[in-house]
């Protein structure tokens, strides 16, 4: 159930890793509402049962991954990623992806771009791959106030090695990546953030990266998490998103939502519902 073919293009989901995350934490204006209205998806300890899922998209031809989750390192407050075995499983190597493109680029979406050489110098983990990223998000993450925060010490090991590469690719808004793949601008959880858009005889998805993270957004838009650079924004993305996927019946195809994140939105009695795959 890790696959679904959009006309043709194949999806596959790849799990980073599961995530659990605290309300309080995550979105705390509203933690209280969401642990009681939620229950139901949340976990014994009252943690949002979430998921770190990046897609394969096999499309015209190449193999094409959207982000890619944790990585390797060890990093406080985050799971290990194993993004690495769901390739292997999905009978993949890191050789084998043409492109990688990026939503966003926060930590848990970049992680698998590079790792550590026993030299401690960063080895692109992806060795034939461009990696396209949006001019927008690049500028944004390699200002010096955001590169010197410690805090952002991701930025350094996975993002800043691209620059010097050869292999980075910045494009400006909703361009085409090939027939079938589209960005779709989808600013607020990040100034650069993009969704991709899959358009292929005659069926449509949308990889909505980070522009939603949690089924009760359905009915509260506006419950914007903790990490939305622009949470004001960010909640006029999600709703237009969300009634555009009600509207022409796209499929849905969220990283963060629980593994592998497929399916449909749809409005039955008047309340916008999530239909897994
Ligand atoms: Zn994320």
């Amino acid at each position: 159930m890790n696959k679904t073919r959009i006309g043709n293009v194949e999806v596959t989901a790849l799990l980073d890793t599961p995530l659990l995350m605290n309300p309080h934490m995550f979105m705390p204006q509203v933690a209280e509402q969401m642990i009681a209205e939620y229950a139901h998806l949340l976990d014994e300890r009252q943690l949002m049962t979430m998921s770190i899922t990046t897609y394969l998209l096999r499309s015209a031809g190449k193999n094409i991954l959207i982000d890619t989750g944790l990585g390797a390192r060890k990093r406080p407050y985050f799971p290990q990623g194993r993004l690495d075995e769901s390739l292997r499983e999905a009978g993949l190597t890191p050789a084998d992806i043409d492109i990688v493109v990026h939503t966003h680029l926060h930590i848990d979406h970049v992680g698998w771009n590079t790792i550590d050489a026993e030299d401690g110098s960063k080895r692109i983990f992806f060795p034939n791959a461009r990696f396209v990223v949006q001019q927008r998000e690049w500028d944004y993450w390699m200002q010096p106030a955001h590169l010197e925060d410690p805090a952002n010490a991701y930025l350094v090991d996975c993002v800043a090695p691209l620059e010097n590469s050869g292999r980075l690719q910045l494009i400006d808004g909703e361009q085409a990546l090939d027939e079938h793949l589209t960005f779709i601008a989808t600013p607020g959880h990040t100034p650069g953030h993009v969704a991709i858009g899959v358009y292929s005889a005659g069926e449509r998805a949308v990889v909505i990266g980070d522009a939603s993270h949690h089924p009760a957004q359905l009915d509260h838009p506006d419950w914007s998490p903790s990490a939305d650079v622009d949470p004001v924004l960010s909640a006029r993305t999600r709703e237009l998103l969300f009634e555009a996927a009600i509207g022409d019946g796209r499929a849905w195809i969220a990283g963060h939502w629980q593994y592998p994140g497929f399916g449909r939105i749809v409005r039955l009695n008047g309340k916008r519902v999530f239909q897994a795959l």
